[in-house]
């Protein structure tokens, strides 16, 4: 599934887009499904918080349930990114508070799962570019959403345009945001009997 010719923040992007995601919160359960990857949860022993692996031939991804649900999400888009991005294969991808030994592609996965749960040309679109908005809209915890809204800052402060991936992307969820306002013109609209 991986392609050296994408970075980690386009092949979130690309999975956006193949799996047709219109709508905040995304859902990663879903996301993780059209990919085939088994998504599961609970209680670990230790402090485990997520792991990846292949097991059968299949990849998984495992999420300890106790964590609270904004950090949950974050943590499945995470091992998500793991699959992904190739690195699950002959070894096992445990992330708990040891630390990891693949530095760059824990790296990789982080920046794989903010840009799933919070595109940012998308929320540049739609104008959600606060932190509070960014944790409402999004369904991440304060960190999280603090890291995106400062990258957002800087990427409005530098002024890259989009790329043709991420106009498909805006595009993609500006459609819906436009399905939703003629919905609620013809409900507010219609005369009650
Ligand atoms: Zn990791």
């Amino acid at each position: 599934m991986y392609n050296d010719l994408y970075s980690a923040q386009e092949i979130a992007q690309l999975a956006l887009l193949s799996c047709n995601v219109r709508e905040f919160p995304v859902n990663v359960t879903q996301l993780c499904e059209h990919y085939g990857i088994a998504a599961e949860s609970g209680t670990p022993h230790g402090e485990l918080v997520g792991i990846s692996f292949i097991y059968k031939g299949l990849p998984v991804i495992f999420v300890n349930e106790q964590e609270p649900t904004p950090r949950r999400r974050f943590i499945s888009a995470h091992e998500m990114g793991h699959v992904m991005l190739g690195h699950v294969g002959a070894w096992q991808y445990s992330d708990d508070s040891r630390g990891m030994p693949h530095k760059s592609q824990e790296q990789e996965a982080m920046i794989y799962a903010a840009e799933l749960l919070m595109p940012e040309c998308v929320l540049i679109a739609l104008g959600i570019t606060d932190v509070p908005e960014i944790m409402r809209t999004c369904g991440v915890n304060y960190s999280t959403a603090f890291r995106t809204a400062k990258s957002i800052e800087r990427r409005i402060r530098r002024g890259d345009p989009p790329t043709n991936v991420e106009k498909a992307l805006i595009r993609q969820f500006l459609n819906r945001e436009e399905q939703q306002t003629d919905e609620q013109k013809r409900r507010s609209t219609r005369i009650p009997a």
